[in-house]
């Protein structure tokens, strides 16, 4: 796959920008290790990492609770797993990756024959050195993955009548779901959602790259000066977790206004958003706004029920405005779902630019809001108050002039901020600091 040039630098980063992002790096190069899967330890030594960051809570859904047509699962615990080739040597070994034994597999203990051992066996014959990540969720297997370069050299080495150990030394039974929740009140109840998932093994894109900018996301939502919208940032196992965490929140599902799934966000490649079912909610129109105006490439994509959990959100009877931001999206890379989503895919600009545009998605949605102008018949007269000459030379004086000239033509209670920004072509923050003069004049009132 090709991969597109880097991000160009966003107009406005903040001067610690590419700081934070070597720190997102070091928390998914922290995180890398972990077998996490949808239940059990590794999903809990995750977020404990993460509460050392966030105050993130932590919830414990016991196996067994219905949720929606879904139930809760059995833990999953593993602590070792490998076949021994009949010399003595581990030829495929949890201890070196916890990619090769396949997620969620049931104990076994057994001597097999190479082709007894066939059917549990994976590979990617197209991608030789890799090896694939495997789940059985929800049907009582086990399984191993490895390269196919690993499979050809047991072949050879020991021949097919040869007998192997296998052992996958681990426990299902019951216990909970675990996940991680933080809250950020606001001036208004009204809610924002970040959602990413937590349950994939060593891969640093795939999940762990979602993961830290969520994390620092939260940070930066929870030092800004002030709130208008609460913001509920969600740290769950793929698909049953956000399944669990809608069914136990039906009854406040109403005070969601935006929602925003976060996922591949690392690898230097252009953005991807997709939009939610509804196709036109604001988080749609400001996503695109932010991308449009950041300078950096992207792309807009529409709803489709495939890729992570906006798949839940966005569900017929729930119908929330939820979108999916990504680089690559879901897929689309070939290193996904493989050992080679490792360390090397995930870059800390890349990291950096994803959560300069998710600051700056929190930006318009925070900002927006409609306003009714004061003086409507004919233009007010700027100069008198000042409104012209505040401002500097150039390109900058132009747009606030323009932006002053939209926001007082446009505000007749019926159009947004970010209608505004749209319609004018100019970047939201001009608008809302044209929006913030013409309020400390009394030009504006806010609806
Ligand atoms: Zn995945």
């Amino acid at each position: 796959m090709m991969l597109m040039p880097m991000d160009t630098p966003l107009p406005d980063p903040s001067a610690n920008a590419l700081d934070v992002g070597y720190e997102m790096y070091a928390l998914v190069e922290q995180l890398f290790p972990i077998c996490r899967s949808i239940t059990g330890p590794g999903v809990r030594e995750t977020l404990a990492i993460l509460q050392e960051l966030v105050p993130l809570e932590i919830r414990e859904v016991p196996t067994g609770t219905q949720v929606f047509d879904w139930v809760v699962p059995r833990e999953w615990q593993i602590r070792d797993a490998y076949i021994q080739a009949p010399d003595g040597q581990r030829v495929v070994d949890f201890q070196e990756s916890n990619l090769h034994v396949v997620s969620y597999s049931t104990p076994v203990r057994a001597r097999m024959k190479w082709k007894d051992l066939q059917p549990h066996l994976h590979t990617l014959p197209d991608e030789p050195d890799r090896v694939p990540y495997r789940t059985s969720y929800y049907q009582e297997t086990w399984g191993f993955c490895l390269s196919q370069c690993q499979w050809i050299t047991m072949k050879r080495m020991y021949g097919e009548e040869a007998e192997y150990e296998v052992c996958i030394d681990s426990t299902l039974a019951p216990g909970s779901l675990t996940y991680g929740e933080l809250y950020l009140p606001g001036s208004t109840t009204d809610e924002v959602v970040i959602s990413c998932h937590v349950c994939h093994p060593s891969l640093a894109n795939d999940n762990l790259s979602g993961i830290a900018v969520a994390t620092h996301l939260a940070r930066h939502v929870a030092a800004l000066p002030e709130r208008r919208y609460s913001y509920r940032f969600l740290f769950i196992p793929g698909t049953i977790g956000a399944i669990t965490w809608l069914a136990q929140n039906e009854a406040n599902l109403g005070r969601i206004r935006h929602g925003l799934v976060l996922s591949l966000l690392g690898i230097p490649a252009r953005t991807h958003y997709k939009r939610s079912r509804r196709g036109d909610a604001e988080i749609d129109r400001a996503v695109a706004h932010v991308l449009k105006n950041s300078g950096a490439e992207f792309a807009l994509l529409d709803f489709e029920p495939y890729g992570y959990d906006e798949r839940q959100y966005c569900s017929p009877g729930l119908n929330l405005p939820f979108g999916c931001l990504s680089r690559t999206p879901y897929g689309r890379y070939s290193q996904y779902h493989t050992s080679a989503d490792n360390l090397d895919l995930v870059h800390p600009e890349a990291l950096a630019g994803s959560l300069a545009h998710c600051a700056t998605i929190v930006e318009v949605l925070e900002g927006n809001g409609a306003f009714v102008n004061q003086k409507p018949k004919c233009e007010p007269q700027l100069g008198r108050r000042g409104l012209y000459s505040a401002i500097g030379g150039g390109q900058e004086k132009r747009n606030t002039e323009l932006a002053l000239l939209w926001v007082l033509n446009q505000s007749d209670g019926q159009h947004t901020l970010l209608d505004i920004a749209e319609r004018s072509g100019l970047a939201f923050k001009d608008i809302r600091r044209a929006a913030d003069l013409l309020l400390s004049h009394q030009l504006l009132t806010e609806v």
